[in-house]
């Protein structure tokens, strides 16, 4: 028992998003480097001793991609319900009233209008921190309302997809939404808008089956985690040793799965960059435009 203290008094005090800050001092969970929280921040939550790019908050993340004050937002006004009346260890009701209550937000989904280096676009951010980022019936609704819109007000998406799949808790609810999600960017493609989808990590199961990897270009960020079922499930089922990196974004790269790994510093311009060019070619067509463009 006293090992057991031992060890849960070494784990590093790592806040999840800005509004609960856990102390001055952060540890990089890839190199374990002490880092100053206000450096973190200020470095766009990468790592500058080995640029491990650490999961970041929906707020700072906006920040980051929208042109300064350019951002209104779309989602809010839909709320998610217990259809089901499910029941794990908890309520999902009452889990999910607790996670609302922190998050100060409905579900685990921001959208809305914004400029990108002038560029408009509808911009959609996932919040892994709500639930996982999983997608139940408000994300998927938030997602396909933000894609009619954009079409409506002739914006580019751009989606920064982190989730851990469907919702177990929506049930079939949360599966429709894989349907729903496609078919909106389908109204979205056949207005020739482009879609452009930012995988970071995690990004997992009935998202990376659905909206995630239907952009029509497609980065994902440094090391990020995508895949349907994870490693573990993998290993497990085919019992046998997976590669090293296995369903990083640098491994999906290699096997043509995604277009390119942008660091985070760079992620904001070549957004701008390639919907610009997306744009001038008055198409979003796929396979249009050379690799690192
Ligand atoms: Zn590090």
């Amino acid at each position: 028992m006293a090992l057991e203290r031992w060890f849960r008094r070494q784990r590093p005090t790592r806040g999840d998003d800005d509004a609960t800050p856990a102390g001055l001092w952060v540890k990089c969970s890839a190199c374990h480097a002490q880092l100053y929280r206000k450096d973190l921040v200020a470095h766009l939550y990468v790592c500058k001793e080995c640029g491990h790019h650490e999961r970041m908050p929906v707020a700072a993340r906006i920040a980051m991609l929208a042109d300064e004050g350019s951002f209104e937002p779309w989602s809010g006004a839909v709320r998610p319900v217990d259809a089901l009346g499910f029941v794990d260890v908890e309520p999902y009701a009452e889990r999910l009233a607790a996670v609302q209550h922190k998050a100060g937000r409905p579900d685990a989904i921001v959208t809305g209008a914004a400029r990108i280096e002038g560029e408009r676009v509808a911009l959609a951010v996932m919040d892994f921190q709500f639930l996982g980022g999983s997608m139940g019936s408000v994300v998927g609704e938030e997602i396909a309302r933000a894609a009619e819109r954009a079409g409506e007000e002739e914006r580019a998406l751009v989606m920064v997809a982190a989730s851990g799949g469907a919702r177990m808790q929506e049930g079939a609810l949360s599966l429709m939404q894989m349907a729903k999600t496609t078919v909106a960017l389908e109204h979205l493609a056949s207005r020739r808008l482009p879609y452009v989808s930012v995988l970071t990590d995690p990004t997992t199961g009935g998202v990376t089956a659905s909206f995630a990897t239907l952009g029509d270009v497609i980065f994902a960020e440094p090391d990020a985690l995508i895949c349907f079922a994870g490693p573990r499930v993998i290993q497990q089922t085919i019992k046998q040793d997976l590669p090293a990196g296995f369903q990083r974004a640098e491994f999906l790269l290699r096997k043509g799965m995604i277009d390119d790994v942008v660091p985070r510093g760079e992620l904001k311009r070549r957004l701008a960059t390639v919907i610009g060019l997306l744009r001038a070619g008055g198409a979003a067509a796929p396979g249009a435009l050379p690799a690192g463009a």
